[in-house]
């Protein structure tokens, strides 16, 4: 799949691997927002949260509970955010899904 997600997991293209699992591929953004910026990627491609199924709830679920213990890990439970943009006017720019993970300072809401 010529997609960058898909080349980062192959281990084609560079990122710094926090996490790595038989579903879950995690990485650090290259353009962090926050102290914690992490991309929390299932290894199926799936475009977007609004190209998921039914057959996708499991691993959209485990994203997240990834993402919780990441936040765990790194003591930003004081608050944190995990986000998907979905669709351009979301901002989203790489189409195989993400969950974002930011904390380690003061969020803003609503955001922008
Ligand atoms: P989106 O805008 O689709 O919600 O999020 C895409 C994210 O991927 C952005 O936060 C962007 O900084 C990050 N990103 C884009 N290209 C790369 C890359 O080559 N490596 C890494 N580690 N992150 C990337
Ligand atoms: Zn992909």
């Amino acid at each position: 799949m010529d997609c960058l997600f898909c080349r980062i997991m192959r281990g084609e293209l560079p990122a710094k691997k926090i996490y790595d699992d038989q579903d879950i591929f995690v990485f650090e953004d290259i353009r962090p927002q926050a102290p914690t910026h992490v991309l929390i990627v299932p290894k199926k491609h799936i475009e977007g949260l609004d190209k998921a199924s039914a057959e996708d709830a499991e691993i959209i679920g485990k994203c997240h509970l990834v993402a919780a213990q990441i936040a765990r890990d790194r003591d930003i439970e004081d608050g944190y955010r995990t986000v998907y943009n979905v669709g351009p006017g979301a901002g989203q720019s790489v189409f195989h899904l993400h969950l974002h993970l930011l904390g380690g300072r003061p969020l803003g809401w609503p955001p922008g």
